[in-house]
Order: C-alpha cells, then structure tokens, then sequence
C-alpha cells in the first residue's frame, strides 16, 4: 500500500550568514581565512550585527611584511609629502566623520555627540602630526672641536604596532598612527574585536589620501594576532592601550623581545571635592564626567572624594541631576548615554550595586531601575554609591560602567593620601576655589593628568597623554612631543671635512680642546 505523505515541517530556513568583517593588508580588503571569528554586537539592540574575523600567526606575519616591504620607500619620502598625505586623510576624516561616528555608534553603543567628540580629538592629533617638522628638527654645534660639527637627527624605527581598546576605536587608533606615520614608520594595527570597523573605514580613507599600500595595515583579533606581534622580530615598537592587566602583558612580554613599549592601562580616577567648592559646578561636572560615555573612560571619574562638610550637599546635588540624565539608543539625538559594550559587561557592571550594599555602601541610584534595563540592549541607568571606603570592590576595582562612588573624608590631607595609595594614577580632579589648595594638589598628587575645576584633563594633542602607576608601563606618554619621541630613535653625528693640508695620524683619544 502506498502511503501518503502528511504534511511535512518545512525545511529549517538557513540564517541569512552575518556580514563578516576582514583585515587589510598591503593596500586592500583581505577575507580571513583562520576560520576564527569572534560577535560584533549592536548594544542598543542587543543582537548580533556582524562578524570579525581573528587574524592567525600566519595572517599577522603578511601584515608584517607588507608594512616591511613598504617602510623604505615610505621613510625616504620627504617630509613635505608625508605631512602633506596626513592633511588630506585629515580632511577626509572631517569630511566622513558623520559615517565613523555611525559606525562608533553602531558597534560601541556612545551617542552621536560623543562619537563625533572622539573624531574631534583624534583630528586634533592629525593636525599635530601635520606639523611635524617642528619637532624632527635635530640641534646643531657648529665647532664642537677644531673643524668638527655635532648635529642630531631623529629616524624612524620601521614597523611598529598599535593595540587599542573598544572605547575609543577611531581616537586611541589615531594617538598612534598620526605621529607613527608622520616620522616615517609604517604600521600595522589590532583593533579591539568588538567593535573593529572604524579601522577599516580609516585604512580606506588614508588610501584615499595617497598613502603607500602596506603603509598602514589592520588585522582583526584576540590575544593570538596580539601575541604575534609582540615576538614578531620585524616589529619595532608596540603601543597599547587597554586594560592593566593586559598591559602589564604587553609590556613584559614586548620588552623581553626586544621591542620599545609603551602600554597604558586602566585607570580609577578621583575628583577632589573641597568644602569651598561651587557645589552645583561640581555636580554637574561629577554628573558629566561619571555618566558620559557610559562610564567606558579611562579618563571617567569613579570616584568622588568629598571633604568634610560639602558631603551631603554635594551628593544632594548629584541625586537630583540622575533622573534627568537621558539613556537610550546612542543613534537618536536626544539619548545622552547609551548601552554598555556588552552583555555580560554590562552584568559585571551592575552587581557591584548588590556587593556593596553587602560590604555596607549606600546605594543612592541603582541603574538597575531603568526601564531599558533587563530589555534587549546592554543598557544600565545611571548609579550613584554613597559611603564608600577603600575596602570595597567598587572602590577598589575599576568598574569601567555608569557607576559614581561617593568616599567621604574628613581633610584636605586624606583626600591626597587616598588618591596617592590608589594603585592606579591615570587622571584626578579638585575642585575648590583655593587657588593655593589646587596648586598643593598639583605639586603633591601622584597622578599623570590633574584637573584645577576640569574633571576630565585630557591633554591637547601638543601634550602627551599618560598616567602613573598601574596606569602606563613604560617610560615615554603617548602622542604630542612624547609620541615622537616614542616613534624615532636619535642618532648623533660627528663631522669634519678636513682641510687635506692639516691631515695628519693622531692615536689619542679624540680631544675636543
Ligand atoms: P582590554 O585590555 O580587554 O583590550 C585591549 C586590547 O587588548 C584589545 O585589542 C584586545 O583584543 C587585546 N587583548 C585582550 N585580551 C588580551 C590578551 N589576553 N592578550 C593579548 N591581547 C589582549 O581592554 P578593553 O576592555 O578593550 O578596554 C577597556 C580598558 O582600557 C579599561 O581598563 C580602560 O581603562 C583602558 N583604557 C585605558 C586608556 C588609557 O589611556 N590609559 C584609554 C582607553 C582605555
């Protein structure tokens, strides 16, 4: 008997594939083929949005030998031509930063405004770049000795590597590359896997601007493509910026293979309240500089320290801003603070509410009241943590989130004893209106960016940017003057043309009186 078919469940509907996100390499778009790849998220919707490949050894080494390859012709071009390419990248920077921004906001989660901040201060960086001959000048002594001239000059390393953190994917790529470039190194570039397309989007407008192929070089990945670059013996020089613990890595491991680092890590950053200090220019500023960015900076502040009396008004002042504080989808313009990066970020986030209370904090705000939280997106409302002391985790860990801790103390002495015990030192703020109070702060604070009424002291592009501490392992600041430094090794030449008719055989040491 032939049996008739019943309805049959319709064949399982293939996922349509995610849009995968490569390498470029000597000029193009290079597919990976490790057949690794790690989730790129949209925070706001808390699904996956993309793919990005994980570079292999092998990946990284082509990555390598094109930025080898194109090093000579690239550090014997002149100096005009460079600055001048770094120009026209900077112009199409500006010119696309609406796109960037997109994409900053798409993968990381920041609000428009804030990623075009980003782009604002990594153009700020170009155009120091742009200026370069300045500090590539080297001294001159004419007659050192008798018919003998000194002069100094400063030569690009060759390739050299820069590993970034998912905070700032357009700005910390453009700390390192703007002057990398400019002193005539080629580069090549580990984006953080989360959120990797800035990188690309760049590498294609520097092409744009007339940079050599292999000039500059991405490869996508994790602690593979990372570890490769640190023994790969054609690297010169790694720049890092993330967190402590992989920075202290990154330094170890780089310097044991011969490589200059410089490795800036995490940070745990105090603003100093003093009790003659314009109360609701602090909350505002606490506010501002706690909750911008979703707390995602390393320059955020974390904690305030509140001394003596200005406690209570202070954290008044604070709670009554909170409820005003917009958090929503970073696309739309009226969200002042969007998603954190992901998920379970976002969960290591939120239970420090739940350890301290248990350790005896007071939870003023607790973001977990946010209509947004517990939805799709990886979104948590603003908190605020009272009665903090040094002992509990939220103090003592970086929180990297939406979250302000309020320690009180009783003086001036135990505000600075306490930000000089933090093992970190990345960035401090005070706030006073005692001119004498802020300048005993800025002689005696054990921390490499201080703010006088300015809770986010990133310096300007023509200063270099670096903490103490925890905060950077290595002894040379990123960008500005310190970056050149970073990127160039001195070389110092003696030299006489001597006059044929004075020549004559001299086995001393060489006398310069
Ligand atoms: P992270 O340390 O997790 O990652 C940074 C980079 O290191 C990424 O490219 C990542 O792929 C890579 N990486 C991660 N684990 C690795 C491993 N085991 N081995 C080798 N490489 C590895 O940092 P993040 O979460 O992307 O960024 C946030 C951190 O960065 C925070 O701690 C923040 O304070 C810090 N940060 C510091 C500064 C600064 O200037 N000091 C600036 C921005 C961010």
């Amino acid at each position: 008997m032939t049996q008739v078919a019943g309805p049959q469940p319709a064949p399982p509907r293939a996922q349509p594939a995610a849009e995968r996100i490569g390498h470029w390499i000597a000029g193009r778009l290079v597919a990976g083929t490790s057949g690794r790849h790690g989730p790129v998220y949209d925070p706001a919707r808390g699904r996956l949005a993309r793919e990005v490949d994980f570079a292999s050894a092998r990946e990284v080494d082509e990555a390598v030998q094109a930025a080898a390859r194109a090093f000579p012709a690239w550090r014997a071009t002149s100096l005009s031509k460079r600055t001048q390419i770094l120009f026209s990248f900077r112009n199409l920077v500006e010119a696309h930063r609406h796109e960037l921004a997109a994409l900053l906001t798409a993968e990381h989660g920041k609000v428009t405004s804030d990623a075009l901040g980003e782009i604002a201060r990594g153009l700020e960086n170009l155009e120091f770049a742009c200026g370069i001959q300045h500090l590539l000048k080297g001294d001159f002594s004419e007659q050192a000795s008798t018919g003998i001239d000194v002069y100094s000059i400063r030569q690009p390393l060759g390739v050299v590597t820069g590993i970034t953190p998912f905070n700032f994917p357009a700005m910390v790529p453009m700390w390192m590359f703007a002057n990398a470039l400019a002193c005539g190194n080629t580069f090549v570039l580990k984006p953080s896997e989360k959120d990797p397309s800035a990188s690309l989007l760049m590498a294609r407008l520097l092409r744009e601007a007339g940079l050599p192929d292999g000039a500059f070089n991405v490869v996508q990945g994790d602690r593979v493509a990372v570890d490769r670059l640190l023994e790969h013996p054609d690297v010169a020089a790694v720049s890092f910026v993330g967190s402590t613990p992989i920075a202290r890595h990154i330094y170890e491991t780089g310097t044991r293979n011969g490589k200059r680092v410089q490795a800036l890590g995490g940070a745990k950053n105090h603003m100093v309240v003093l009790p003659d200090a314009d109360v609701e220019m602090a909350a505002d500023a606490a506010v501002s500089a706690g909750y911008g960015s979703a707390g995602e900076r390393c320059m955020a502040i974390a904690t305030i320290v509140a001394v003596g009396e200005v406690a209570d008004p202070l954290v008044a002042a604070i709670r009554s801003r909170l409820p005003k504080v917009r958090v929503g989808d970073g696309s739309d313009p009226a969200s002042e603070m969007g998603p954190l990066i992901t998920r379970e970020h976002r969960d290591r986030v939120a239970g420090y509410l739940d350890s301290s209370s248990a350790q005896g904090a007071e939870v003023v705000a607790d973001g977990r009241a946010h209509e947004l939280y517990g939805g799709e997106g990886f979104f948590l409302g603003v908190s605020l943590i009272d009665h903090v002391t040094p002992e509990m985790d939220c103090y003592r860990d970086e929180i990297f989130g939406p979250v302000l801790t309020v320690v009180r103390v009783p003086t001036y002495r135990d505000a600075v004893d306490l930000v000089n015990r933090n093992p970190y030192g990345n960035g401090t703020a005070i706030f006073t209106r005692d001119g004498g109070a802020a300048r005993q702060f800025q002689f005696e604070v054990n921390v490499g960016m201080v703010g006088i009424n300015v809770p986010i002291p990133v310096p300007v592009a023509y200063y270099s940017f670096g903490g103490w501490k925890g905060s950077l392992f290595g002894d040379l600041h990123m960008y500005g003057p310190e970056g050149i430094q970073f990127y160039t090794h001195a070389k110092v030449v003696t030299a006489r043309w001597p006059d044929p008719g004075s020549s004559k055989i001299d086995l001393g040491f060489p006398r310069t009186r």
